[in-house]
Order: structure tokens, then C-alpha cells, then sequence
């Protein structure tokens, strides 16, 4: 069965696109896959057949066809960097269809403010490329040297500057994408339509679980990285720095960076400022034209001030400004799994949301009962980092001590779900606020969506009816 889907692979698309060789196949989820169980000497559980290099949308569409026709597990990967076990095979009869080589710039238009690129464009290609037209893309992830804009829609990703600019779904205009029957569908651009519901939702946050996103157009901004204007504080509390960025973005201030840390994610990921017991550092990033984001700042500082701050300078900022993608240098590498060996120690992060009042509900709670409830937890803390209208994030951070090294998921999991029960059990508390589901948190999809969760599984069924799109993401494996 596989000898015969290779062959056909093959015969569709040039034995160069079909590669088969197993040091390929053992590494085909990607470094970032369980890099702590990596480090001690994790096999996949399930190799995939092949790794199908798509070089453009009919090699999708042929590669799509091919494998629904013959009822094939298909993965789609770009950038590889997602972190809720999206990438892992769950079947014996799975092919990755690898899309990063479909990185060409199609169109920057600077009159409309538009770039029109292939699925596998580098994020950080592209910024530069607008850069040099004094343009931003304004999607600034973690992952930003990392990722690809394909996986980048599909995790309904954010970037570090999402208070200004938004997330990817404010960003994505159109799209082109191949369903699992081989069929090629377009979302036209259009400033805005009122034409029934907006059919790129079916695309944004698919996580590849419902057909493969070929092509993308992204808005452009103007850059003004000569006027951003830059502050840190040093508040009371982590419940009073919530209440000082409330204010700031309820009044209508929108500074593109927001981030607040407390004291024990602030000591292991920037050790530079000190902070007593309980305190907590906030700090910002307006940008704009001058005047905007002269006058944002101005105000940043009176109702940071209003709440008790204490003003820490540029010089946090800047640090940050300057090192805040570093991890990308280094993770998935030696390095990393050297130091995974010595300590047998693994840091990961869980992202959520909430309102206003109930996201310092849920961090209080959070922080009182896992280190009551897990023996190895050796370090809890977290950050907020994406603000809106109607509440805010928090960026949960953790370090685990492995009992048995190759268990981290298990222990992992045990953390979040734990922890997530804590979200859920609030009215606006959601689970997932920019990772995705992945195979990790798809088991809360049902919680998380409540009544609603029918129309997803409905949509799954409609898009993708042999089920062979990335199994187990997005809905449970039935
Ligand atoms: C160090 C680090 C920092 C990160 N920081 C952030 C952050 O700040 N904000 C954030 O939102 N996320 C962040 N992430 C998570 C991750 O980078 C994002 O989820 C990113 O969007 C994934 O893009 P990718 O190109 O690597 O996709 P991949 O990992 O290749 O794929 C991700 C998912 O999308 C699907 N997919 C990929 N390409 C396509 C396609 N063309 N069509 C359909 N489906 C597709 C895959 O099947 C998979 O389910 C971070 C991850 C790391 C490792």
C-alpha cells in the first residue's frame, strides 16, 4: 500500500518532490515536535509514507486528489514551528505535504497596501522586503524568523505588536486554497464585504485540518520605527498593572505593544529589573505617526502613574525590543537538548483569555492551586502580551522537572489540562488565545465551544469528508 502510493506520487509528481529516505521521515515533525523527549531519544510513534515537497498549487492539488482519492492522512507544514503537536502522526498511512518551498512574492503593492505571497514566504522575508519600502506587515510573532505565512493563518496566530495592528485575522484579505478534492478555491480581495459570512474564517485557524491555504494576501502599514515611543513601570501587583492597561485601552489608547510580567516569569526571562514580592513590570510601545504616538505615551504615563506605577526607564524596552526573538537562534537545537539533559528540566508556556475581571480571577487561581497540585512544578508565572477592547491574555510560563524524561507530554498535559479547567470554568475564560488546538488542547474544543461545537465538527465533515486532513486537530479523532 505505501510502495504503491509512493510509486504514484512519484508518477504525479517527479521522484525529486517524493522523498522517502528514513532520516527524512524520522525528522519529518520538525525539531519543535516534543524537543525535550528529542533530547533523550524520542521516536515517532508513527512514520509518516513520504514528504511531498510542493512547489506550487497544482503540485497541492495533485498531491490533495491523490490522497483523499485513496483515503491518505495528509500534514501540511511550513515553518514547522507550532507547539500543540499539530505536526504529529497519529497513522500509519500519512503523508507531510511540505509547502515551504512555495515562497514566492507574488505582488507588493504599496499603493493599496497589499502583499500578495506564496504559503511557505519566510515572515520575516517579507517584512524585510517591506521594510525596504518603509512598509510593516505589523505581524511581528516570536516565531517571526521562523514561520511561514501558510502556518502562520492557519494557527490564527499573533504577533508581539497585535495591539495596534491585530492579529493575522485582521491582516489576512484574501486567499487561494486547495480542498481536499484537488479543487482550487479563491477568496477575492475586497476592502470589506457584507456578502454572508466571511468565508477566510474557514481558513484562518484551520490548522490544516480542513484544506491547504496555497496563497495569501496580507495589509501593509506605513512604518514609523524612528517614533515609537517607549516606557516601563514597576507596579504594585500584577492585578493592579491589568487595571492600569484596562484603563489605557478602554479610554481608547491602542500602543502596539502591551506586555506586563510578574515576578517570576520577569526573574527568568529578563533578570535586568528588580522587582520586591508581588510586584510586577509593565511596559509599552506606541508607534504611528509622531504625534500619535507622542500623545499615546503621554497618556500611557499619566494613568500608569494614576495606578501607583513607578517609571523604570527605556532601557527595559529596548532590551526587550532587541532580544525578544532570540529563542529562535536556539531552540530545537543541541544546545537546548544539552541543557534539557543536565537539568532535566522543560520550560512551555499556555496561552488563554479573558474579560477584564475574570482574567485576574483566573490568574489567581492558577497561581494558587498547581504548585498546590504538582509536585513537579518547579517554576509558575506569567505574562500579559495581547490587549482588547473586552479583556486581555495571559502567557502562562512553566518549568517541570521530569520524573521519567520521556513522559514530559503526559506531564504537560496533566499541567494543562489543570490548568485550562481554571479558564473554562469562568463565562469568558477561552483555552486557546494563539497556539491552536493542535493534538494537545483538542480534547477542551468541546468546552471551549460549547453549544456550538457541532458546527465545527459540521464543517469538518463538509470540507474534508474522508477525514484526511491533518487527523485529530481541530475536532477529535472519531
Ligand atoms: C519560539 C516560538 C515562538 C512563537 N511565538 C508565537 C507568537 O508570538 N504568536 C503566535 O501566534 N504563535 C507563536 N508561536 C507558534 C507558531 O510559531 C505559530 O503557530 C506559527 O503560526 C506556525 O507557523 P509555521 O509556518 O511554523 O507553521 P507549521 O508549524 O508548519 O504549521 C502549523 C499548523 O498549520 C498547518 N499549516 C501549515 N501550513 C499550512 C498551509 N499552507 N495550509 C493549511 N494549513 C497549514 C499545519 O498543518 C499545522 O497544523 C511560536 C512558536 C515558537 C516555536
Amino acid at each position: 500500500m505505501a510502495n504503491q502510493a509512493i510509486n504514484d506520487l512519484i508518477g504525479l509528481l517527479g521522484a525529486e518532490k517524493v522523498l522517502t529516505d528514513e532520516s527524512v521521515l524520522l525528522n519529518a515533525e520538525g525539531p519543535l515536535t516534543r524537543p525535550f523527549e528529542r533530547a533523550f531519544g524520542y521516536k515517532p510513534k508513527h512514520l509518516p509514507i513520504a514528504v511531498v515537497k510542493a512547489m506550487s498549487t497544482e503540485d497541492v492539488s495533485k498531491t490533495l486528489k491523490y490522497c483523499n482519492d485513496n483515503k491518505i492522512s495528509v500534514i501540511t507544514k511550513t515553518g514547522a514551528t507550532c507547539s500543540e503537536d499539530q505536526l504529529i502522526v497519529i497513522n500509519d498511512n500519512t503523508i507531510f505535504l511540505d509547502c515551504e518551498g512555495m515562497n514566492q512574492l507574488i505582488k507588493l503593492d504599496a499603493y493599496n497596501m497589499m502583499a500578495t505571497v506564496g504559503c511557505g514566504m519566510h515572515l520575516a522575508r517579507l517584512e524585510e522586503l517591506a521594510n525596504e519600502q518603509g512598509l510593516t506587515t505589523g505581524h511581528c510573532p516570536q516565531s517571526q524568523p521562523l514561520a511561514c505565512l501558510g502556518g502562520l493563518t492557519a494557527t490564527r496566530s499573533i504577533g508581539q505588536f497585535s495591539t495596534y495592528y491585530g492579529g493575522i485575522e485582521d491582516l489576512v484579505c484574501g486567499l487561494e486554497a486547495v480542498l481536499p478534492n484537488g479543487e482550487v478555491i479563491r477568496i477575492r480581495n475586497v476592502p470589506r464585504r457584507s456578502a454572508g459570512p466571511d468565508l477566510r474564517h474557514m481558513f484562518i485557524g484551520s490548522e490544516g485540518a480542513l484544506a491547504v491555504i496555497t496563497e495569501l494576501t496580507v495589509k501593509l502599514f506605513t512604518y514609523y520605527p524612528d517614533d515609537f515611543w517607549k516606557g516601563a513601570f514597576v507596579v504594585k501587583s500584577f492585578e493592579e498593572g491589568i487595571d492600569a492597561i484596562r484603563e489605557i485601552i478602554t479610554k481608547g489608547f491602542r500602543p502596539s505593544v502591551v506586555r506586563l510580567y510578574d515576578k517570576p516569569d520577569m526573574d527568568l526571562n529578563y533578570g535586568s529589573v528588580e522587582l520586591a514580592e508581588g510586584e510586577a513590570c509593565m511596559f509599552f510601545v506606541a508607534e504611528g505617526p509622531a504625534d500619535i504616538a507622542r500623545v499615546t505615551g503621554e497618556n500611557i504615563m499619566k494613568i500608569a502613574e494614576a495606578h501607583g506605577a513607578r517609571w523604570a526607564g527605556t532601557q527595559i524596552v529596548d532590551h526587550w525590543l532587541a532580544t525578544r526573538n532570540n529563542i529562535c537562534n536556539t531552540i530545537g537545537g543541541e544546545e537546548d537538548a544539552q541543557k534539557f539533559r543536565e537539568t532535566k528540566t522543560f520550560y512551555a508556556t499556555c496561552e488563554i483569555s479573558a474579560s477584564w475581571s475574570e482574567i485576574k480571577d483566573i490568574y489567581r487561581n492558577v497561581m494558587e492551586k498547581l504548585p498546590q497540585n504538582l509536585e513537579n512544578l518547579v517554576l509558575l508565572g506569567g505574562h500579559v502580551s495581547h490587549s482588547y477592547q473586552t479583556g486581555t491574555n495571559v502567557y502562562f510560563v512553566y518549568q517541570l522537572k521530569a520524573t521519567d524524561p520521556l513522559k514530559m507530554n503526559e506531564d504537560q498535559w496533566e499541567l494543562i489540562d489543570m490548568l485550562c479547567k481554571e479558564v473554562l470554568a469562568q463565562p469568558t475564560g477561552g483555552a486557546m488565545h494563539h497556539h491552536g488546538t493542535g493534538k494537545v488542547r483538542v480534547k477542551l474544543m468541546h468546552e471551549e465551544h460549547g453549544s456550538s461545537y457541532p458546527l465545527m465538527v459540521g464543517l469538518k465533515h463538509m470540507m474534508d469528508p474522508n477525514g484526511i486532513m491533518n487527523p485529530g486537530t481541530l475536532i477529535l479523532q472519531e
